[in-house]
């Protein structure tokens, strides 16, 4: 039997983006918890746009995105939906980009309430305290939005942060086929 061997710099790799919008990064972090995993993942995939590779353009097409945040600001809006359209595959990463989670505590109050008790009046605030103000800065919309709302979501990977090798096997099933399913009772939110 004669053996084929594959060369793995032959091998087009699939390419992979990550944003992140309204979270703390703690997905992104949690991403990086793959550890060895991420080494297999290297191997078959290229990162494109991410926090990771400091990429910031959407100049090449991406087999999956994955998302971190909601949408909090008319920047974040923007990002998303470039993000949509060089993507073929989107995924909401985490609670803050499938339901606004942290961050959208604001939305019961009105925005104007949101910045003041932000900026003037809270305990550090002094007489000098300003509510910033300035052309080049997002402009904060009037609720925090899960990306769903704005976009088409394919798949949602829940938890906050989702466990990083829950993220690679989701990542593995996209890509690969395989057939990876999360018990229920392994989503955490700590
Ligand atoms: Fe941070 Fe949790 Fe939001 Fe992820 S889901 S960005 S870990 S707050």
């Amino acid at each position: 039997v004669k053996q084929q061997v594959v060369n793995p710099a032959e091998v087009k790799k699939k390419v992979v983006a990550t944003v992140s919008l309204s979270g703390c990064f703690g997905c992104h972090m949690s991403m990086l918890d793959m550890d060895l995993d991420l080494l297999d993942l290297i191997e078959v995939v290229s990162f494109n746009r991410s926090p990771f590779t400091d990429i910031k353009d959407f100049t090449q097409r991406c087999d999956v995105g994955l998302i971190e945040g909601g949408c909090c600001s008319d920047e974040n809006v923007e990002v998303l939906r470039k993000f949509r359209e060089s993507c073929d595959i989107l995924v909401s990463v985490g609670a803050c980009a499938i339901n606004g989670n942290l961050p959208a505590l604001r939305n019961w109050m009105p925005v104007e309430q949101t910045l003041r008790e932000a900026y003037l009046e809270t305990p550090t605030a002094d007489s000098t305290a300003l509510i910033p103000h300035h052309e080049d800065l997002p402009k904060i919309l009037d609720k925090v939005y899960p990306c769903h709302e704005v976009v088409k979501i394919d798949y949602y990977i829940p938890g906050c942060p989702p466990g990083g090798d829950h993220i690679y096997k989701v990542v593995q099933n996209l890509l690969l086929g395989t057939n990876y399913e999360v018990p229920y009772e392994k989503f955490k939110y700590d």
